[in-house]
């Protein structure tokens, strides 16, 4: 991915791997045949596989270089993690640190990690396997965390064993280790980079502004999970806590950035996953311009 500017702040993506295997009902349960074949035009070949007609979904970090700081947005779904549950995420060694290499950075350059929500695809890199035990991959990182969403799923993994494993094994070695840091979901990291909530695919699900010299970003987590979402912001995903509210603050970001020349960053969308909303509100006909 070539480097995306906003002002004199620098975004690059860290990719651990692109998948097409899912069909666009298995994500989104609104979706039907029809609506999406009206969008391939624009969303193929980089969105949707044209052979399948599945969704193409990137997991990615964003790394962001802003005021001397250095700063990981999302940490992907890690290596070498037990998901019994998940086989595509099973044991993997994906070469993601190649990739942050590739990008001119070490994991002791990292001054602040921060998840945008806790599932098991955005927290994984936060933690490594060393002599047995999972550790902070960054050990001169702040690891921030929204309060309300530690909270949340510090309840949840009790009951829920698909995200126990993720949370004990990259959230609460960084707890153990004093490297968290709990924080508002307003929570400004430094000037010009800001957590604003976006509750509903989970609840203390958070975006991260960043405006630098007029120019403006985005960083949204998986508000949207797919560019087909861009012109049907009604859909929410089978991965969504709160589909209802999930809906609600999709619709309303959409309508919000559309045509104002905000950088949005989704985590999962494909190529260089960063773009521009174009087009109105919720009329179908938005599409997602890709940048770079
Ligand atoms: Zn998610």
């Amino acid at each position: 991915m070539t480097t995306l500017r906003i002002g004199d702040a620098t975004i690059d993506g860290v990719i651990e791997a692109f998948d097409a295997i899912r069909a666009p009902a298995d994500i989104f349960p609104d979706a039907t045949p029809e609506l999406v074949d009206s969008h391939r035009g624009w969303l193929e070949p980089h969105s949707i596989d044209p052979e399948t007609g599945n969704v193409i979904l990137a997991f990615r970090s964003y790394l962001v270089r802003t005021g001397g700081l250095t700063i990981l947005i999302d940490t992907c779904v890690g290596n070498d993690k037990e998901r019994p549950l998940r086989p595509n995420w099973h044991r993997k060694s994906w070469p993601w640190m190649d990739n942050l290499h590739g990008k001119g950075v070490t994991p002791e350059d990292i001054d602040i990690v921060m998840c945008t929500h806790l599932h098991t695809d955005h927290v994984g890199w936060n933690t490594q396997l060393q002599d047995g035990r999972w550790v902070p991959t960054f050990p001169n990182a702040r690891y921030l965390f929204h309060e309300k969403e530690y909270a949340y799923w510090e309840a949840e993994h009790r009951r829920q064993e698909w995200i126990r494993d993720a949370f004990e094994d990259s959230v609460l070695p960084v707890v153990e280790a004093g490297r968290a840091e709990m924080v508002a979901g307003d929570h400004e990291i430094t000037n010009g980079l800001w957590l604003e909530p976006a509750p509903g695919h989970t609840p203390g699900a958070v975006c991260v502004n960043l405006q630098n010299g007029g120019d403006r970003a985005v960083f949204c987590g998986d508000l949207m999970h797919h560019p087909l979402q861009v012109p049907e912001p009604q859909w929410s995903s089978v991965f969504c806590t709160d589909p209802d509210m999930s809906r609600e603050t999709r619709v309303a970001f959409v309508e919000r950035h559309a045509e104002t020349g905000t950088m949005v960053l989704p985590t999962h969308f494909a190529k260089n996953g960063g773009g521009h909303i174009e087009g109105g509100g919720c009329d179908g006909k938005a599409i997602f311009r890709f940048a770079g």
